[in-house]
C-alpha cells in the first residue's frame, strides 16, 4: 500500500462541480489501494476577495496581522470541509483538519511564517482508521505565541510537501489546471512542450525565475527532505511530469 499526498489548488476547487470531481479523483486513488492525505487551497480566488474584504474595512489591514491570517486561513477552511463532505457524500469516510490540527508548527512571522516542525499525529490516526485525511493548506499554528500563521502566497504546496516528508509518503503530487511541467509558458509560446520528467535543480531554477507551476519554498523543502513530486492536472489523466 503507498501513501499519496495530492494537493488540489485554488482552480482545481473553484466551485461545488470541481469539488466534486476532487472527491471522485481522490476515491479512486484510496480504492486503488492507497492511503490518500489531501492538502487544498482556498476555492477560486477567495484569498484574492478576503484581502479586499480587509482593505475594505481598513487602509492598512496588515498592521493586524494577526487578525489577517485568521481571516486568510479561514479560506482553506472552507475547501478542506466541502471536500470532506463531498467524499462523505459520495460514499467514501473522509475527515478534515486545520494546519494547526495536522500538526504543522511553524515561526511566528504572521504572514510568511516558515514551517518548523511537522507531527502529523491526527493524520497518521485517520489514515489507520481508513479514512481519507483533508489538510487545509498554507497554514500553520505557532508553539510561543499560540497563534495561527500563515506560510505566505501559494504556500499550500510547501504544506503539501512537508506532510509528504513527514509522513514518508511515497509521492507528492501537485494537481492544477495544467498537465505538467513545460519547455517553456505554453500560452505564450505555442512550441512549448510538456516535459515527462525534470531535475529538482533544474526545478528550483524554474521557480526561482518565477514560473508559477510550483512555490520555490515547497521545492526547496522537496530537495531537503528527498520527497518525490509529480506535477499534474486535476482536469486529465496525463502522468503529468515527475521531479525528480
Ligand atoms: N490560498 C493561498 C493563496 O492564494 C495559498 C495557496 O493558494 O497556496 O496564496
Ligand atoms: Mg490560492
Amino acid at each position: 500500500m503507498a501513501l499519496i499526498v495530492q494537493k488540489f489548488g485554488g482552480s482545481s476547487v473553484g466551485d461545488a462541480a470541481k469539488i466534486k470531481h476532487v472527491a471522485k479523483r481522490v476515491i479512486e486513488t484510496q480504492r486503488a489501494g492507497n492511503q490518500v492525505v489531501v492538502v487544498v487551497s482556498a476555492m477560486g480566488d477567495t484569498t484574492d476577495e478576503l484581502i479586499d474584504l480587509a482593505q475594505s474595512v481598513s487602509v492598512d489591514p496588515y498592521s493586524a496581522p494577526r487578525e489577517m491570517d485568521m481571516l486568510l486561513t479561514s479560506g482553506e477552511r472552507i475547501s478542506m470541509a466541502l471536500l470532506a463532505i463531498a467524499i462523505n457524500a459520495q460514499g467514501a469516510q473522509s475527515r478534515s483538519f486545520t494546519g494547526s490540527q495536522a500538526g504543522i508548527m511553524t515561526s511566528a512571522k504572521h504572514g510568511d511564517a516558515r514551517i518548523s516542525e511537522v507531527t502529523p499525529v491526527r493524520i497518521q490516526e485517520a489514515l489507520d482508521a481508513g479514512d481519507i485525511a483533508i489538510v487545509a493548506g498554507f497554514q500553520g499554528f505557532n508553539k510561543d505565541s499560540k497563534d495561527i500563521t500563515t506560510l505566505g502566497r501559494g504556500g499550500s504546496d510547501t504544506t503539501a510537501v512537508a506532510l509528504a516528508a513527514a509522513l514518508d509518503a511515497d509521492v507528492c503530487e501537485i494537481y492544477s489546471d495544467v498537465d505538467g511541467v513545460y519547455t517553456a509558458d505554453p500560452r505564450v509560446i505555442p512550441a512549448a512542450h510538456k516535459l515527462d520528467a525534470i531535475d529538482i535543480e533544474s526545478m528550483l531554477e524554474l521557480a526561482a525565475a518565477g514560473a508559477k507551476i510550483l512555490h520555490i519554498r515547497a521545492v526547496e523543502f522537496a530537495r531537503r527532505h528527498n520527497v518525490d513530486l509529480r506535477v499534474r492536472s486535476t482536469f486529465s489523466t496525463d502522468p503529468g511530469t515527475i521531479v525528480y
